[in-house]
């Protein structure tokens, strides 16, 4: 397989902040960009060469962009993997269909992780409200139920204590359920970001450590300190998992740690991912390069640390009084600041980070 150099375009399914790293290093690199968005003016839109408007699960829209591009690929794991499939006729897709259907389904993912003996928490299928009590006997409460698509950033999710009434709150939940799971007392959140090139080449980033607040990342700081042998460890999930799925491009696997040292996988991202926000400056190549040199088929880029870092997401409930005081952030002269040129600021919703 040629790689596809400079002056090739690469198409997005998705037009989020994501993509709009993405897009910008792809050009800074050479690259031409055709996005699949909604929204004519979505964030990667405003750096892309052009724009297909059409909905991610719109077929003759993604037709369309694929006929116009040399690789596909993705901005969200939210893109229907049969749509994929069908796109694969038309030009490469990176990472593929098969990827994406392991992954987007929550309960698929899980039982793939089951099957390759990846450490994660007690969990339990949950079909429908019939069977939920048998599931919250296996997992015990409190747990968390978790819905089977788009359950990102704790959507689709609901904590059931003990002593609440547990069909009441699936009222809560938008979407079809998918399993129960034991809380984690984790003492952190980890993730490892890696890439893995067309020919299975693999070059890990520094650990990132990870702070949420109401279930959004909040904080990111990397390098995580952390013993050798842990790291290594960390290092060696992440890499079978990556492996396991012939994954192409970058990957995130989030991680539970115990206070015994164990490590739980608790989401895998087959993509950029927020928590890989600080490599984009604070590293000799960014998670976004590095997702294009690897769907390109081109070498791996060095993704060492140059310095530590500390990413703050900016969320949107920072605008309730109007924008904020961007001075007092520049003011800092080791603060880069990243907006992603959304038009809304609503709560919850990542309009930039620093
Ligand atoms: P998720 O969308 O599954 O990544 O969940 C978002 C965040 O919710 C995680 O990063 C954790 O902070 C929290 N969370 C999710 N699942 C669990 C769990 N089983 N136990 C404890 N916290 C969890």
């Amino acid at each position: 397989m040629n790689p596809l150099g400079p002056g090739a375009t690469i198409g997005v399914l998705g037009g989020g902040q994501l993509g709009r790293m993405l897009a910008v290093t792809a050009r800074q690199m050479g690259y031409r960009i055709v996005v699949l968005d909604p929204n004519p003016r979505c964030p990667t839109a405003q750096v892309s060469d052009r724009v297909v408007v059409g909905a991610l699960d719109d077929l003759e829209a993604a037709r369309h962009l694929a006929k116009q591009v040399d690789v596909i690929t993705l901005d969200t794991e939210h893109v229907p993997a049969e749509i994929l499939a069908d796109l694969e006729t038309i030009a490469p897709v990176r990472p593929g269909a098969s990827v994406l259907r392991t992954i987007q389904d929550r309960l698929v993912q899980k039982q793939f992780l089951d099957r390759i003996g990846m450490p994660q928490a007690a969990w339990a299928p949950v079909g429908d409200a019939d069977e939920l009590e048998a599931a919250l006997g296996d997992v015990g409460r409190p747990a968390i139920l978790k819905v089977r698509r788009a359950g990102y950033d704790g959507k689709g999710q609901v904590r059931i204590d003990p002593d609440v009434d547990a069909i009441a709150l699936l009222a809560r939940l938008r979407g079809e359920l998918a399993v129960a799971e034991e809380v984690v007392k984790f003492t952190r959140e980890i993730s490892v970001i890696l890439a893995r090139g067309l020919g299975g080449e693999i070059q890990i980033h520094p650990i990132a450590e990870n702070a949420h607040r109401r279930h959004i990342l909040h904080t990111t700081r990397a390098p995580a300190p952390m013993a050798d042998p842990q790291r290594k460890r960390a290092h060696a999930i992440a890499v079978a998992v990556a492996e396991a799925l012939e994954h192409v491009g970058v990957m995130a696997v989030e991680m539970f740690e115990l206070a015994d040292g164990q490590l739980l996988v608790n989401e895998i991202a087959p993509r950029t991912h927020n928590s890989g926000h600080y490599t984009y400056g604070a590293c000799a190549t960014s998670q976004f390069e590095q997702h294009v040199r690897a769907v390109c088929g081109l070498p791996l880029g060095d993704p060492r640390a140059l310095t530590g870092a500390v990413m703050v997401n900016l969320i949107g409930d920072l605008w309730a009084a109007g924008p904020p005081a961007w001075h007092h952030v520049l003011a800092r002269p080791e603060a880069h600041l990243h907006l992603y040129g959304k038009d809304a600021p609503a709560p919850g919703r990542k309009m930039g980070h620093v």
